[in-house]
């Protein structure tokens, strides 16, 4: 294990309070709860609990901003000013947003601060673009009738977000609904809610009027279901598991049947064929599910690999993992930080018993490294059959199920062998294998030589129980907005 010749130190948390109508407030209660850095088990700071009082006076005041404040009203060049105001403050305070979320997620610092921080800068700035563009179309209509329609934001918008990549997910969520007009209620993850609320305060410097955007740190099942349940919330953008996906569509269902979109969890395949470079796919594949400790909803949890090549890449892949660096994620030479906290660890943990217990071959890794925190072994399993848990369940950790296959029909079939349908990839130098697997595989996003290849402007989101709607691309400034059509005689 690295030990933490940090290069970045601890920032001071400054924000711990709810982010309601443009100030930081006490929870109703009083409540407040401790987010916990990974790296050592030990308390950051008490954050301000959100309950379902807070909820419902933060939707009052998205509400107040949106029916009578001037953001829906104002030109989208205006927005877009002060959403490119917003854009270069990421920039200016990158490396405190990279460091809230290496303490409170165990995310690698230099990762955060050179690639997701400033990525999420250019989402905003991609949104600010794009909001000048939103626009209805003439309609042709009849003899009798003109018509034309318009695009309204859809109203006050609930964002609810997980862990993984606590500031990336914010601004995925709120960058493209503001640009549309809307007004909305974030609630964090419970485990990460520094960034968020450290966001919600460069908002407020950039000028972006009071209630347009509320924080409410707090539990699932107290804060996200008060906000899903809500009767006066227009429509709720979801990140996070399946389960929790399946409550949120039931509490929309049952209180005002408000539009509902759903990221949820995956299991993805990444195929490997003989004609592949064995060193090339073999690295492929191990940032792939170890990216963030597994902790990513497109991780390649399952790897199949063509026979012809598999004894090679195993023991290549092997090698790799076993001089992959786990430790300090503020450390530069660090790879792999601890998992997000401890139930997470646990998890991942009990899935790597399971895979032994149900007769899978433990190539390496398995345990837990270092003596305080959430740190764990990169893991490979090989045998995997189809049936196994560790092939079917989401583990969200560095697990990794390796299969060899035949024939090109045989791996359709098995990597369509879930319930989720997020992501793919396919390692392959034929372009006609590249294309028939491509359009087999029942899932959001496939990814032909690359992996994790996201662009602010390529749509994201999931088929099957990977649920549906999309992040990133014009798509997704579309689901905060309605049609409305504008009907008059000739
Ligand atoms: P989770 O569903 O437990 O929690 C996600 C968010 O939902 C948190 O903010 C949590 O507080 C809230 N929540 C929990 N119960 C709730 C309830 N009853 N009502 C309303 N809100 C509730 O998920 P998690 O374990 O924190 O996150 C990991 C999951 O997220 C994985 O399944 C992963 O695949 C998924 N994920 C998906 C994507 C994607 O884009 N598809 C991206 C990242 C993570």
């Amino acid at each position: 294990m690295a030990n933490g010749d940090a290069a970045c130190s601890v920032p001071t948390i400054k924000f711990t309070k709810l982010f309601i109508n443009g100030e930081f407030v006490d929870s109703v209660s009083g409540k407040r709860f401790e987010t916990i850095d990974p790296r050592t088990g030990e308390v950051i700071a008490l954050i301000s609990e959100g309950g379902k009082e807070d909820i419902d006076i933060a939707v009052k005041a998205a509400r107040h901003a949106f029916d009578s404040g001037p953001w829906p009203r104002l030109p989208g060049a205006e927005r877009a000013k002060i959403l490119m105001k917003w854009a270069e403050l990421i920039d200016e305070h990158a490396e405190e947003i990279a460091a809230l979320d290496t303490i409170d997620a165990g995310k690698l610092y230099h990762m955060c601060r050179n690639v997701e921080v400033p990525a999420t800068a250019n989402t905003m700035r991609y949104y600010a673009g794009a909001a000048d563009k939103i626009h209805g179309e003439v309609l042709k209509g009849s003899r009798e009738f003109h018509a034309y329609t318009l695009l309204e934001p859809v109203g006050v918008v609930g964002h609810i977000i997980p862990w993984n990549f606590p500031n990336s997910m914010f601004y995925v969520k709120v960058s493209p609904s503001l640009a549309a007009g809307c007004t909305m209620v974030l609630k964090p993850a419970e485990q990460t809610p520094l960034s968020a609320l450290y966001s919600a305060h460069l908002a407020k410097l950039a000028g972006v009027p009071d209630g347009v955007l509320n924080v409410v740190p707090g539990f699932g099942p107290i804060a996200g279901a008060a906000l899903s349940s809500h009767m006066d919330v227009d429509a709720i953008s979801f990140t996070g598991s399946t389960k929790t996906g399946r409550e949120i569509m039931q509490a929309a269902a049952k209180s005002n049947l408000k539009q509902v979109t759903l990221e949820l969890g995956g299991k993805s395949p990444l195929i490997i064929f003989d004609d592949a470079d064995i060193d090339k796919a073999s690295e492929l594949a191990l940032i792939g599910i170890l990216y963030n400790k597994g902790e990513v909803c497109v991780a390649s949890s399952r790897v199949f690999v063509q026979e012809g090549i598999y004894d090679e890449f195993e023991k290549k892949l092997v090698e790799k993992a076993k001089a992959w660096v786990v430790g300090d994620p503020f450390d530069p030479k660090v790879q792999q930080g601890p998992q997000c906290d401890k139930r997470q660890f646990e998890k991942v943990l009990s899935y790597i018993e399971h895979g032994k217990r149900e007769g899978a071959t433990l190539l390496t890794g398995g345990k837990t490294v270092g003596n305080k925190g959430y740190f764990i072994e990169p893991t490979i399993f090989s045998d995997v059959k189809e049936d196994m848990l560790i092939a079917q369940d989401e583990i969200f950790g560095p697990v990794m199920a390796l299969k060899k296959f035949k024939t090109v029909e045989e791996v359709i079939k098995s990597a369509n062998n879930t319930k989720y349908g997020l992501a793919a990839g396919i390692v392959t130098k034929n372009i006609d294998t590249a294309n028939t697997v491509s359009r087999s595989i029942r899932a959001g996003t496939i990814w032909i030589n690359c992996y994790f290849a996201f662009d602010d402007d390529v749509p994201f989101g999931g088929y099957k129980m990977s649920g549906f709607g999309k992040d990133h691309g014009l798509e997704a400034i579309y689901k905060y907005l309605q049609v409305k059509s504008v009907v008059t005689p000739l």
